[in-house]
């Protein structure tokens, strides 16, 4: 199953290996923004800040991009997944509707974004075939069709059972629904197109420097780092899926989960052209999702999920996985995996993003595995807001952002919720 090249890192890595910016000591003890995260959150907001001419500094635990931002599967969608109705039962159908209308917008903004940016990252539009993996989710998947409120049409429409050759060949599913404006794009090279803005921006980097203390000092923050102290007027928290004992008010808030990919060795265009015919990013009806694609040059297969109840690691990872690929599209059996990696999401407890500002520390994160578009997109706006413009307004600023009692640092409750859900997946529902 492992070709003779076979690496635990991510495939995106080969195109765009990681980059190599500054591990020097701090120079500047004080600075306008201080930014806690280089991924697309932390780059995006720092963009905006030195933008808007503040001394901005970003710093990273790891080699900045090391998370989940040159790992993801490089997916982009609205990213919003509770439903309009649910959302208005929460929240009133005027927030509801601001809700999914910022997910269409993350959308739209990545695309117009890199394009205006020149930032060269395969973005393209080609559409999400949504796979229903039982014939019950698909008439479900059918009934949505069309109910989208006004202001927020989806352009979906139904491919039934016996068309689906046309999207994608395999008997594993029961027709889907395609969502022709959902997008594919290389994660590693969005992520250094970020890094190479904020650069010229203005914004100073700072890999291998984890922040390990913040405290509030006259009208700003004193943050304790192992390569010195800084001060900071303000700080804009983007650690996501790695968000660790920093801010145990965020931690409690943000439940990491792991999420495994694997890539094939390089397929023949041929059997490219028959598998996925019309280049689809793929998920599923399933609750514990797959989602895959091609590479952007089609010779391979990006196959990602969660793979079991507790987090494991990229080796055992990828017999698992393969094993679901190779159900999906048997003719795989002949081919190898390249590469096989892990990355953590951050999930929500109300399965929404959430950003926010706390008397200058701002943040942005809780992207429940859908932060491809959106976490450059809410990176923009709390960067805006950290500049004081009013465009950093977005409709989950007045959003509660829940914890539950007794979740304090281990998501105690993760293995059983994977169970229920897996289960639940394998019945006819
Ligand atoms: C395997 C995988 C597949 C995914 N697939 C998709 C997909 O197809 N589509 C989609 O929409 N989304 C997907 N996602 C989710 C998406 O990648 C994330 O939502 C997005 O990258 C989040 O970006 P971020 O900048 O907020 O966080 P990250 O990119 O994770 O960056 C957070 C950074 O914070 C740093 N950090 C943490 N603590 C500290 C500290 N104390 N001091 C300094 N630095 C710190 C970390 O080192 C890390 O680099 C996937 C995620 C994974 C892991």
């Amino acid at each position: 199953m492992f070709s003779n090249d076979f690496k635990e890192t991510p495939y995106w890595w080969e195109n765009c290996p990681q980059p190599n910016v500054n591990a020097d000591p701090i120079i500047t003890n004080h600075v306008d923004v201080l930014v806690v995260g280089g991924g697309y959150t932390g780059l995006s907001a720092a963009i905006q800040t030195a933008r808007a001419g503040m001394q901005t500094l970003v710093i990273d635990a790891e080699n900045v991009g090391w998370g989940c931002s040159t790992r993801n599967g490089g997916q982009v969608s609205i990213s919003i997944k509770p439903s309009f109705v649910s959302l208005s039962s929460r929240y009133g159908a005027e927030v509801a509707h601001d809700i999914l209308k910022e997910g269409h917008q993350s959308l739209t903004w990545t695309e117009e974004f890199t394009k205006a940016e020149g930032i060269n990252c395969d973005f393209k539009v080609v559409g999400r075939y949504h796979a229903a993996h039982n014939p019950s989710q698909f008439e479900k998947l059918v009934k949505t069709v069309g109910k989208d409120p006004k202001g927020l049409e989806q352009d979906a429409y139904v491919v039934p059972k016996s068309e689906q050759p046309n999207e994608i060949l395999s008997g594993a599913y029961h027709g889907g629904l395609v969502y022709p404006k959902h997008a594919s794009i290389d994660p590693a090279k969005y992520h250094a197109g970020l890094l190479e803005k904020a650069i010229t921006a203005g914004a100073a980097i700072r890999s291998y420097c984890p922040a390990t203390n913040i405290t509030r000092e006259n009208n700003g923050f004193l943050i304790e780092t192992p390569k010195g102290v800084l001060s900071a007027k303000k700080v804009i928290l983007a650690t996501n899926g790695y968000s660790g004992s920093l801010s145990p008010w965020h931690r409690r808030r943000v439940i990491p989960i792991g999420s495994y990919v694997i890539a094939t060795e390089p397929l023949p265009g041929e059997l490219m052209d028959r598998l996925l015919p019309k280049d689809r990013i793929i998920s599923d009806t399933r609750k514990v999702v797959y989602y895959y694609r091609p590479s952007p040059d089609r010779t391979r297969i990006v196959f990602g999920g969660r793979v079991s109840l507790g987090e494991t690691n990229p080796r055992l990872s990828a017999p698992k996985l393969y094993k679901t690929l190779t159900g999906v599209f048997p003719e795989l059996k002949d081919y190898g995996i390249s590469h096989s990696w892990m990355g953590f999401v951050a999930y929500t407890f109300d399965e929404l993003m959430h950003c926010g500002e706390d008397d200058n520390l701002f943040y942005a994160m809780g992207y429940c595995g859908s932060g491809a578009g959106m976490a450059g997109y809410l990176g923009m706006r709390i960067g805006l807001k950290a500049a004081g413009s009013s465009e950093g307004k977005t409709a989950f600023d007045n959003i509660p952002f829940e914890t539950r009692p007794f979740y304090r640092e281990n998501p105690w409750f993760l293995a059983p919720s994977v169970l229920y859900y897996k289960l639940r997946d394998a019945l006819p529902l």
